[in-house]
């Protein structure tokens, strides 16, 4: 795979055993009203700091924050030429062909960070398909080969080869590979053209904001195989594919390809940067013979990261203009110098998680997170040397962890919590480490220890404490919880505790961390085990006790900048027992907006933004 470079790979080709006949005609499932994975408002500006209002700390945002913009500013590209409006649809057909070459060339220096995570299916006869195993991929992908199209032209294998990763193959086998499912990140790399495909005008769509025009594209005959078939949307002003869908045919003997959802946003002026790709197999009505069932998401993110961290001389020779403003410039004491050492320790981390496209900007979700952290604060008396902050971790597996001051909680946490006073509770853990002195990480205010590749931060940065310190955090977290307003909705934190615990056998992947301790370990839920008792039974049937939610409905992330924010969905009713899906995998339905519009960004109305200031 030299193309791309792994972080991490659970199970890089994870095999079970199937039939290999495909079902020919089982396409992916009409979305079902799920929470919306996304959405395409613009945050155009950086978020207040959420310590503003707390003591200012010297040496963490001015290096930081500084850093941020410039690159930013100097990396967007160029908007394409506009080009003189169609008269036909023939003509559009041209357009968008060149658009979408365009963007291929404009990603071409690009790595973005690529996630997928995958659950197998089963059925539950009251549940539907559920998940009994799962699968997660993260790497950095070089959009900037696979655009070398000659080569891949002339070296017939290698071509084919590459075109397999798009699917599954193997008799008897289904190896998932990851490359696979960020595969419709393009309709086709190398031959995107009339010669190898035909277009057919369908009709006018809006997709969100977004009028569109629809075709159908097909490959033509003897065209070669692993070509597109499916459809196209695109935008009506500039001409660019904002969304495919469809499959790969036709397939080698003994492979095949599954289907996919791609969606693009347009989180740069004239580019609409792929975002999101949904995949889905499997088919659970009668007589199907073909066992093989999967849902997997797969998002792209941090385009705008720099190539391997090293063309950031310009920022690194930015003289900031911070004065000491100190009354008396005085030697640090014992105790000071311990606290300037841990600060230091903590930036480093920050930063350097920051630049790995593992870490968002400070932005929205820390303010919800920080509202969050104080009430606890304020309610234990509790008055720190130093305020802490919190970050959220990019990625999908639920975990949190701490440096320092700072709590990082990953988004895949954030999305599946039902309310706020869980997110407490997550959130109080951490918080009882830092007030019990459980300080880990202190050995990165080395900068040496700071110098590693992207792909190696799993293998250099952790921060798992040893059993008896988690102990002792999960016994002041209750503590800490029950001094707060949370106190009388802890029952909830229990109903999400065993609904974690239903699932925890079956979803390893989601629950292996990768920096801090897991909540689960070997398929019994660990974190605040004293709480887990806490609350009703779970019951499936009660359609208003809702404890624990889909990945995806709470946070989104902006490709581009990696800033995170709240998700802004209304809430849908709950119909049946199937419609909770806790923990699972949905399709996505990102609202299309055009950049800039819509910039406008206020807290989510639907989420523990709602809820944080009342205090209940
Ligand atoms: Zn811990």
């Amino acid at each position: 795979m030299r193309t791309w470079k792994w972080m991490f790979t659970a199970a890089l080709l994870a095999s079970l055993s199937a039939a290999a006949q495909q079902a020919a005609g089982s396409q992916p499932s009409a979305p079902t009203p799920a929470p919306d994975a996304t959405q395409t408002a613009q945050s155009s500006q950086q978020a207040a700091p959420a310590a503003a209002d707390q003591q200012t700390q010297p040496s963490q945002p001015a290096s930081a924050q500084a850093s941020q913009p410039a690159p930013a500013a100097q990396a967007v590209p160029a908007p394409p030429a506009a080009a003189p409006a169609p008269t036909t649809m023939d003509q559009v057909v041209t357009l968008f062909i060149e658009r979408e070459h365009g963007l291929i060339k404009m990603l071409s220096n690009r790595t973005p960070v690529v996630e997928t995570y995958l659950q197998n299916l089963q059925n539950d006869a009251q549940l539907g398909p559920v998940p009994s195993e799962d699968h997660y991929f993260l790497g950095r992908m070089d959009m900037g080969e696979t655009v070398d199209r000659k080569d891949y032209l002339k070296e017939e294998e290698k071509g084919m080869q590459d075109r397999l990763l798009g699917g599954l193959h193997k008799l008897y086998k289904v190896q998932y590979q990851p490359l696979g499912f960020s595969w419709m990140v393009y309709a086709d790399r190398t031959d995107f053209d009339r010669e190898h495909y035909d277009f057919h005008y369908q009709r006018r769509e809006f997709l969100g904001d977004i009028r569109c025009l629809v075709f159908d594209v097909t490959p033509k005959p003897k065209s070669g195989r692993g070509r597109f078939l499916g459809r196209v949307w695109v935008e009506d002003q500039g001409f660019n594919i904002v969304r495919l869908n469809g499959t790969y045919y036709p397939a080698p003997r003994n492979s095949y390809f599954f289907h996919m959802d791609s969606w693009r946003l347009n989180l740069i002026p004239g580019y609409w940067v792929p975002s999101y790709i949904y995949s889905e197999e499997g088919d659970f009505s009668a007589g199907v013979k073909n066992k093989m069932a999967f849902k997997a998401q797969t998002r792209i993110w941090g385009y705008d990261l720099k190539k391997g961290g090293k063309d950031d001389e310009l920022t690194n020779i930015r003289v900031d203009s911070v004065t000491d403003e100190s009354t008396a410039a005085q030697d640090a004491s014992p105790l000071q110098a311990e606290r300037a050492w841990q600060q230091q320790a903590e930036d480093n981390v920050v930063e350097r998680l920051t630049n790995a496209g593992l870490l968002a900007p400070e932005g929205d979700v820390d303010h919800i997170l920080q509202t969050v952290v104080n009430n606890l604060e304020v309610t234990n008396n509790i008055d720190l040397p130093r305020p802490v902050r919190t970050r959220v971790l990019l990625t999908a597996p639920l975990e949190t962890f701490s440096v320092g001051n700072t709590i990082v909680i990953s988004r895949g946490l954030v999305d599946v919590l039902p309310d706020e006073a869980s997110l407490a509770a997550v959130l109080s853990h951490e918080l009882a480490h830092i007030v019990l002195g459980h300080n880990l990480g202190s050995k990165f205010a080395f900068n040496d220890r700071m110098l590693f590749s992207d792909e190696g931060t799993y293998q250099n940065l952790g921060f798992k404490h040893i059993p008896e310190e988690e102990q002792a955090a999960d016994k002041k977290a209750v503590d800490l919880l029950k001094n707060s307003p949370y106190a009388q909705k802890l029952d909830n934190v229990g109903l999400f505790l065993k609904a974690l615990q239903v699932r925890a056998g079956a979803l390893n992947a989601l629950l292996t961390t990768h920096l801090g301790n897991p909540l689960a370990e070997g398929g019994t839920v660990n974190r605040l085990t004293a709480l887990a008792q806490q609350g009703p039974a779970l019951d499936n049937t009660k359609l208003d006790q809702i404890a624990a939610l889909p990945l995806g409905g709470r946070v989104k992330i902006n490709p581009w900048d990696d800033k995170a924010e709240m998700v802004k969905t209304a809430p849908v009713a709950i119909t049946s027992a199937r419609d909770k899906m806790p923990f699972e995998v949905t399709p996505f339905f990102p609202r299309l907006a055009r950049y800039g519009a819509g910039a406008a960004t206020t807290p989510a109305p639907a989420t523990a933004a709602a809820n944080s200031g009342s205090g209940n």
